[in-house]
């Protein structure tokens, strides 16, 4: 193929693709616009996820005659207009990119009128061809129509999710923005309905409250940390809010939205061990440091930036949220559960006498008993409930033997985690079947159960054996359409972001199916009628927060899945608390009754098997 030059149109489509690829980025750039201009008030409507209509108005600066024609011009900006000025950005755009490309792939019309000047101007730009100017009443300021995104780029078209995607997409923009300017006052509108109206009085805590609601907003650490020429300032969440996505945080550079993942993990290490691995800290911080020392002119979405001395900014906001912590003095440190590999040699270590009087003392002790199998007329009646699971999901665990030891470890057969690579030496058996007696020695810091049976030695996570219980219960019963629920006497009301509540009104059918009849409450608010009956008495916004992040974090499974495992984990007997013997002695026949897998439906194991060959050779009874 020969060479050619590209027409005006096609390199213009060609810019237009990295400024503007979906509704929401559009939307980013004409809040960016307004915020430069000064604006103290900005109102953006959005009809069908934004693709058939966008409208942002502001009160700012507004533009002249002439600065109006030129706007649509690529690379026309009045932000930068020589090289030095690069290095000192104090606004959010300066490439005079948007505009053009946001009017090459749709029809855009423009208002604008400046403080004093008589009257305004109409502009109509369809595909970067102005197609008329004229003079028109209209307040100060600027508003901008934009409509049909990519009427005439249908490839770029086809590439848009469903309206109610690219809406929530459009919402997280303006969540951010709300975050990082509590001194503008921003009003959002999509398919005629307020979604968010932010006060604008420079608040942060009032616009936390307006994009998370009450939840986060009660549970909030104040930041406030300088160190030479780096201020941060803002809130971290408190450790039981954390999240299971970094949906929830929110960082600025100098009132600039950017994603960090180094800086979100200096943050994460300032909780140090408040906070349990796989959970993501609520924050919405504000680094404010002199303009040459940043450079945001890193990508044309502006979204990453590249700090003169990246590692001292790491550690400022790593002591900015630890010294929060230790003003805040609060509760203390929760132990969070090692996930260290159980050593295979036992280290050669002497025991202190005072540790060795107490195993003693235990032994003398009465600890162990023996396994009823007629079990108490006190049992808890949690147990009799587990119905026959259903056989679609139930498959005969697979048993992996960890290499160079006997340890055995009984992994989730149909969900997929990085740890339960089948080994060489995996060996298949039906541990359930093969259960007949065993003796119940107890409970291991109210935690594991631990049982004898045959030659080994097994290891049982409470928690985790009665989740796997819970959910063949729930997948049995949706199964047979027969899922039990409970009406609520009085309704939950749980507030959720845009975004969120999209996702849930989404999903409505999914709920239902499984007991949940939710109503539309308005404002992102949802009210809880019923829920299913093994849910109890809990409050359900945490239920609710953490099926939306898992439904976030793996959006391919099925909802229903997700319902059904944050519900069964949430009625689950907990890691710490204390049974009764008779409850012990419940949950293990359970466990073993019915070929029940003995894996979790997270992933993680239920059991682990030491066989005595191998606690002899750690004593070196046998080598
Ligand atoms: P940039 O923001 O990078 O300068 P844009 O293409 O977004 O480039 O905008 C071009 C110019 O149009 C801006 O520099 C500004 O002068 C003007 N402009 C755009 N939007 C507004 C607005 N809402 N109010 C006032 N002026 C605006
Ligand atoms: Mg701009």
């Amino acid at each position: 193929m020969s060479i050619t030059l590209l027409s005006k149109e096609l390199i213009e489509k060609i810019a237009a693709g990295e400024v503007v690829e979906r509704p929401s980025s559009v939307i980013k750039e004409l809040i960016e616009n307004s915020i430069d201009a000064g604006a103290k008030n900005i109102t953006i409507e959005i009809e069908k996820g934004g693709i058939s209509y966008i409208r942002i108005s502001d009160n700012g600066s507004g533009m002249s005659e002439e600065d109006a024609k030129m706007c649509f011009f690529a690379h026309a900006t009045s932000k930068i207009s020589k090289e030095p000025d690069l290095f000192s950005i104090s606004t959010l755009g300066f490439r005079g990119e948007a505009l053009s490309s946001i009017s090459a792939v749709s029809k855009v019309t423009l208002f604008t009128r400046t403080i004093g000047s008589e009257y305004a101007l109409k502009l109509v730009n369809h595909g970067g061809t102005v197609i008329s100017t004229e003079a028109c009443g209209k307040p100060d300021g600027t508003t901008i129509v934009v409509e049909d995104l990519f009427y005439n780029v249908p490839a770029r078209l086809k590439f848009l999710k469903k309206p109610s995607t690219e809406s929530s997409y459009i919402s997280a923009i303006i969540q951010k923005y709300i975050l990082a300017r509590p001194d503008i006052s921003f009003r959002y509108i999509c398919d005629g309905k307020d979604v968010y109206h932010s006060r604008g009085d420079d608040s942060l805590k009032n616009a936390i409250y307006t994009i998370y609601g009450k939840d986060v907003y009660s549970n909030l650490i104040a930041v406030d940390y300088l160190y030479d020429y780096i201020q941060i300032s803002g809130f971290v969440g408190e450790p039981e809010i954390s999240r299971g996505t970094r949906s929830f945080q929110n960082l600025f550079v100098n009132g600039r939205y950017i994603r960090s993942d180094i800086i979100a993990n200096s943050v994460k290490q300032g909780y140090a061990n408040r906070i349990m691995p796989a959970k993501h800290p609520v924050f919405i911080l504000s680094l404010k440091v002199p303009l040459d020392s940043v450079d945001v002119n890193v990508h044309p979405n502006k979204l990453d930036v590249r700090f003169k001395d990246e590692g001292l900014i790491q550690e400022c906001f790593f002591k900015a949220v630890r010294s929060a912590f230790e003003e805040e003095r609060i509760k203390p440190e929760v132990e969070h559960i090692k996930q260290e590999a159980i050593p295979s040699i036992v280290p050669q270590y002497s025991i202190k006498e005072s540790i060795k009087e107490n195993i003693i003392k235990a032994a003398k002790e009465e600890i162990a008993f023996e396994y009823n199998p007629s079990p108490d007329t006190n049992m808890v009646s949690q147990f009799q409930s587990v119905l026959p699971r259903n056989e679609e999901y139930v498959q005969i665990p697979v048993v992996y033997k960890e290499q160079q030891t006997d340890t055995v470890v009984v992994k989730h057969p149909y969900i997929d985690t990085k740890e339960a690579k089948p080994t060489q030496t995996e060996l298949q058996m039906n541990l359930s079947k093969e259960i007949g007696d065993y003796l119940i020695i107890g409970q291991l810091f109210n935690t594991y159960l631990l049982v004898e049976y045959k030659d080994s030695f097994l290891l049982i996570d409470q928690h985790a054996a009665h989740e796997r219980l819970n959910t063949d219960m729930m997948l049995s019963e949706l199964e047979n359409s027969n899922i039990l629920k409970q009406q609520l006497l009085i309704p939950a009301v749980v507030q959720l972001t845009a975004q969120d509540f999209t996702t849930v009104m989404e999903s409505t059918e999914d709920f239902l199916s499984l007991g949940f009849e939710l109503e539309e409450f308005g404002n992102s608010t949802i009210r809880i009628n019923s829920v299913p009956h093994i849910f109890g008495e809990k409050n359900p916004e945490s239920f609710f927060f953490e099926t939306l992040d898992s439904i976030r974090k793996n959006p391919k499974m099925d909802t229903r899945k997700h319902i059904i495992f944050e519900t069964a984990c949430k009625h689950s007997i907990k890691a710490g608390q204390p049974l009764s013997k008779s409850e012990i002695g419940e949950l293990i026949k359970r466990s073993f009754e019915d070929d029940s897998p003995l894996n979790c439906p997270h992933g993680r194991p239920i059991v682990i098997i030491k066989t005595k060959k191998e606690i002899e050779k750690w004593f070196m009874r046998i080598v």
